[in-house]
């Protein structure tokens, strides 16, 4: 068997948003899906250990907000690779309660979709909720950001909470050559690469890791320099 044969699956970028009473998370997510067209229903599976799984078995609403291709590192950062157990990911982040009080991204989103459940699947690590749709709206128009973009283009990681998550990638990553040092960091495993800089931060490409500002922070989830660790052969 060749798990590879995984990798060509396609998926989107989405966050998922919930609650518990008027508490309110919300999580990254790649697997949405329709499931049917009358009524409307959509899935999404989330992990057990998230807090968003938590409050979507609690008040079985859960929301989609379908990110755009323009979304920076940051953002898919706040609501991928923090807990809503340790921060409040709405803090500098704009976003409105939709029909069912479950919270909605409204920056870089180009429609968002709410949910009342109405079936579960225990998979494994996952829970696989279906939901009938109970609301959805078109907020801008753009591309969405797809995971492979996410990955290939925007050069972000996946968490080790992900269903798609891939133990290999962190090797690939310490095995990559280096020429320029690269430079990992420790909280996400984001990757600063000299050779291409970090333009959604201002910092051009072939900036050498020591050359960063004090203050620059990873552009996926905004740890200090201090947390980063230069990539061995
Ligand atoms: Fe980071």
């Amino acid at each position: 068997m060749n798990t590879k044969a995984l990798h060509q699956i396609s998926y989107g970028m989405y966050i998922i948003g919930s609650r518990k009473g008027d508490k309110i998370n919300a999580q990254i997510a790649n697997t949405v899906i329709q499931t049917s067209s009358e009524p409307p229903t959509i899935s999404v599976c989330i992990n057990k250990g998230n807090l968003t799984h938590e409050f979507i078995k609690e008040s079985r609403v859960f929301t989609v907000s379908i990110l755009s291709k323009d979304a920076p590192l940051n953002l898919v950062g706040q609501f991928g690779f923090k807990s809503g157990r340790e921060v409040n990911k709405f803090e500098k982040v704009e976003y409105k309660l939709g029909q069912t009080r479950a919270p909605v991204v409204t920056e870089h989103t180009l429609a968002y979709l709410e949910a009342k459940v109405i079936k579960e699947l225990d998979v494994e690590t996952h829970t696989d909720f279906v939901g009938e749709l109970v609301g959805a709206e078109v907020l801008r128009e753009g591309e969405p950001m797809t995971y492979a973009y996410y990955h290939q283009v925007k050069r972000g990681t996946t968490p080790k909470t992900a269903p798609s998550y891939v133990p290999e990638e962190e090797k690939a990553k310490k095995e990559a050559t280096v020429k320029m040092a690269k430079y990992e960091c420790t909280a996400c495993g984001y990757i600063y690469d000299p050779e291409k800089g970090d333009p959604d931060g201002g910092i051009p490409p072939g900036t050498p890791f020591e050359k960063l500002p004090d203050d620059w922070t990873c552009p996926q989830c905004g740890v200090g320099k201090d947390e980063f660790q230069k990539v061995k052969d």
